[in-house]
């Protein structure tokens, strides 16, 4: 076997390219990294880490029957991959390695210091696209990269319908099925398997049920927490065990089937986001090195009080609605995106904490936790960000409460102890409710926080 495939964050068997090119060329074996040190850094949670565990290990059962030998190679960091790489590929006599590339900045140079070193000993190397819709730069007519969301969709919906979709089958079968041996991974962790079961069949069997019965009501319910008709597929989509093509390929049956034009699926607009927010991420490295995108926010006096932090952390700010999203982040690694927005935004310009200490502690926590999304959500709520929420929209905890969780029933799934209260004053109770359920009182006061956000960003535009 001369051809290696080396799998990161694409671990399913069908919809691959470089698994599937590579299987085209002759006969292959596949290697995962494992860099557990470098996670750690890259504030990797450990949810993120035990369905990355499920998924590799299901993903070797399948290529046994393929006939296709698996490993994992675990090496702490990025830097101790050229060396352990080659290692192997000397051991097994590798003259190709296929991969799919990743836009991350640490990414793309673990991939150039491996190719080199590999290079340097004779083997080739097959970079494939990343994993995107539109994996060539989505540039405007000046060849910019785009700073606004809708402008980018316009243009990156032009360039989606001259290509084609149809995700690529499973390898070729290369010889008999071999015994399957379970991985070895020391680093695996315990998460909610009962939410998310690591196997990429699954997470297609929730596509398709989601575009039938889901997709069409998708913009009008798609903000209510309590029963999500979002797909919850974003663990899945992290990790590459179900690839954006397949997203595309099953809303437009669904479409098709239900005369509908996919194009105007808002759906859709989700998985361009994904792609808008890598794209950025290649073309400002900076944004990954923990700067915003907007220069002139760094000025700003972030209020450093961990008390007020660590309630925000624990689910304990008084605020119920964000409470319970704190509790949902916690307890499941998993968080509606409504919720996702008022945590945030209730951290970054009410509590008014860096934002990026909320952006690494969901990375710690979500299931789902993906770089590029995640900084783009917070540089969004912090209105530090490119295509930003502008500065002086506060989101009111209360008032969202009311509109998404209008019977409070999400609020009392995770904050039991408001379960007794009613529809209406669950959202933001009375101080003796709040005594008499042992609930916290407000840690802030929302009018006056608001009002001192908005001066600290009107002072930074003087500044400006
Ligand atoms: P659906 O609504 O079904 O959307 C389908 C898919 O589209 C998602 O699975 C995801 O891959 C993609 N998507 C949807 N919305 C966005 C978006 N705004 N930006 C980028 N991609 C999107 N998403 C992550 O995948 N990982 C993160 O770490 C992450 N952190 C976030 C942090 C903040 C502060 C905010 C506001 C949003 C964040 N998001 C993140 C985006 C969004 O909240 C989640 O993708 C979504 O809630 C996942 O649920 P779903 O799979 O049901 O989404």
């Amino acid at each position: 076997i001369k051809h290696l495939v080396w799998l990161r964050n694409d671990l399913r068997w069908r919809d691959n390219p470089a698994l599937y090119y590579a299987s085209l060329s002759g006969s292959i074996r596949v290697l995962v990294s494992a860099t557990p040190e470098q996670w750690q850094e890259h504030n990797e949670s450990n949810a993120k880490t035990g369905l990355r565990a499920g998924l590799i290990q299901r993903l070797f059962e399948q290529l046994a029957t393929l006939g296709i030998p698996a490993e994992v190679i675990c090496a702490p960091r990025f830097e101790d991959l050229p060396s352990a790489m080659e290692d192997y590929c000397l051991m097994h006599g590798i003259e190709h390695i296929w991969f799919n590339q990743e836009l991350p900045i640490d990414e793309q140079q673990r991939d150039q210091m491996v190719c080199q070193q590999l290079k340097s000993k004779g083997i080739e190397n097959h970079p494939q696209a990343t994993d995107l819709l539109v994996s060539q730069p989505v540039l405007s007519q000046q060849s910019t990269p785009f700073k606004v969301f809708t402008p980018f969709f316009k243009r990156w919906l032009s360039l989606l319908s001259v290509q084609d979709w149809q995700p690529l089958p499973e390898p070729e079968k290369q010889a008999d099925a071999i015994s399957f041996k379970a991985p070895e991974m020391p680093w695996i962790q315990p998460y909610r398997e009962d939410l998310w079961t690591p196997d990429q069949e699954v997470a297609k069997q929730k596509l398709w049920h989601f575009c039938h019965t889901k997709e069409a009501d998708y913009e009008t319910q798609r903000n209510y927490p309590i029963d999500p008709a979002t797909s919850t597929l974003s663990p899945y989509l992290a990790l590459g065990a179900l690839g954006p093509r397949e997203c595309i390929f099953a809303i437009m049956y669904a479409c098709e089937q239900a005369g509908r034009r996919w194009q105007e699926s808002v759906w859709l607009k989700e998985l361009a986001w994904r792609d808008f927010y890598r794209q950025l991420m290649g073309h400002f490295p900076f944004l990954a090195m923990g700067k915003p995108f907007k220069a002139e926010t760094d000025f700003i006096q972030w209020n450093q009080e961990e008390t007020l932090f660590n309630a925000w952390t624990q689910g304990n700010t008084g605020f119920p609605i964000v409470d319970a999203a704190m509790r949902q982040l916690n307890q499941t690694g998993w968080m509606h995106n409504r919720l996702r927005m008022i945590s945030a935004s209730f951290l970054s310009k009410l509590v008014f904490a860096d934002w990026r200490k909320g952006e690494e502690y969901f990375m710690r926590h979500l299931i789902d936790g993906e770089f590029s999304a995640n900084n783009g959500g917070w540089q969004w709520s912090a209105s530090t960000g490119c295509d930003a929420a502008p500065y002086f929209r506060v989101f009111n905890p209360t008032r969202q409460s009311e509109t998404y969780d209008a019977n409070g029933d999400f609020i009392r799934r995770f904050v039991p102890e408001l379960a007794e209260l009613d529809a209406r004053s669950i959202h933001n109770p009375s101080a003796s409710q709040r005594a008499q359920c042992h609930y916290p009182l407000p840690i802030l006061d929302y009018r006056t926080s608001r009002l001192a956000a908005i001066q600290a960003f009107a002072d930074l535009k003087e500044i400006k």
